[in-house]
């Protein structure tokens, strides 16, 4: 029988070490990497520069219902592209940081999102990061992880990546909603990774991974 791919899962709060761990155990696994923040973020940006008001869920909904998107595996990382197009700057963006846990919190966009994110399993073995990855897109997975800092830290390593944000607001946002929130997941291995080098944090992870693995002979 065809053995079903990996899902690592790895969620967190924002800034603490997800995408960077992320990608480093991806890359030592072979494994693709999956960034789901990028495809909520995708969708902000598309609708700040459709002049579609992220308030509004209702709008949000039906932007996202009709966005004519695509899923590509590139170098071994998962892109969602709009009409074509890979918005890789855009989506950093400070005011696409505000608005993207606005429209996170619309059902029907989480309902596209997981599916989409589901959908990602066609590239293989993957490393999917973001929210809500443990809990409600891959809740059958054996393999997750919960990244957490102190908020004080966090703050600095985005103020070191020349980003100013409130990294609280956000939390709070997507920690508060109805809709799959943010939480740790019921198995979730929990690495407060304060004092820990990212160095140190993704060969915890990859140990951790791989000896899992093995016990269970995949
Ligand atoms: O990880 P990143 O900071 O890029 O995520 C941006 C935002 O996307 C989060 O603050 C959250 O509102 C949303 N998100 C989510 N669920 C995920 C990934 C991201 O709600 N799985």
């Amino acid at each position: 029988m065809k053995k079903h791919p990996n899902v690592i899962a790895i969620d967190g709060t924002s800034a603490s070490g997800k995408s960077t761990n992320a990608k480093l155990v991806a890359k030592a696994l072979g494994y693709v990497y999956v960034d789901t923040g990028a495809m909520y973020r995708t969708l902000a940006w598309y609708c700040l520069s459709k002049r579609i008001d992220f308030h509004d869920a209702k709008a949000v909904a039906v932007a996202c219902r009709k966005w004519n998107t695509k899923l590509e595996c590139v170098e071994a990382k998962v892109r969602l592209t709009v009409d074509g197009y890979f918005p890789e700057k855009e989506i950093r963006l400070v005011e696409v940081s505000v608005a993207v846990s606005m429209i996170a919190a619309v059902p029907r966009v989480r309902e596209w999102m997981k599916k989409a994110q589901r959908d990602c399993i066609q590239f293989g073995n993957m490393v999917m990061e973001g929210r809500d990855i443990g809990t409600n897109v891959f809740p059958e997975t054996d393999y997750k992880y919960y990244l957490d800092a102190h908020l004080e830290e966090r703050t600095k390593r985005r103020v070191a990546e020349g980003v100013n944000e409130n990294l609280a607001d956000r939390d709070q946002r997507d920690s508060q909603r109805a809709a799959a929130p943010l939480m740790i997941a019921l198995g979730a291995k929990v690495i407060n990774n304060s004092n820990m080098t990212s160095e140190q944090t993704s060969c915890l992870l990859i140990e951790d991974i791989q000896a899992r693995l093995k016990a269970d002979g995949r």
